[in-house]
């Protein structure tokens, strides 16, 4: 095997800090889609969240940031008013 062919054992971070590296919103092909209006602002969906990718602003969660939303669903599952659907598409 050539230097440049050598594959990394799994689960190896070789660069700390290197995930926003790494845009995730690529690999969606289904999106999340946010109703303002029937969210009551509990922030489970933040928590969940395994990109991190729901913001807060002032202590309220804001539109997701779809660079790195890879469209997994998890909010939509966890919200509990059902403020979230999740849509067919990038
Ligand atoms: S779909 Fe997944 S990655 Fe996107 S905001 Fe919801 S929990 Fe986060
Ligand atoms: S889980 Fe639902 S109600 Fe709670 S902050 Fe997220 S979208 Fe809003």
């Amino acid at each position: 095997m050539t230097e440049k062919n050598k594959i990394l054992i799994g689960g190896i971070i070789d660069k700390p800090g290197s995930s926003k590296d790494y845009k995730t919103g690529s690999w969606r092909s289904q999106v999340p889609v946010w109703d303002k209006k029937k969210c009551i602002q509990c922030l489970v969906c933040v928590n969940y969240c395994p990109e991190n990718c729901i913001p807060l602003k002032e202590d309220k969660r804001v539109e997701t940031d779809f660079d790195y939303c890879k469209g997994c669903g998890i909010c939509a599952q966890v919200c509990p008013v059902k403020a979230i659907i999740m849509k067919e598409g990038k």
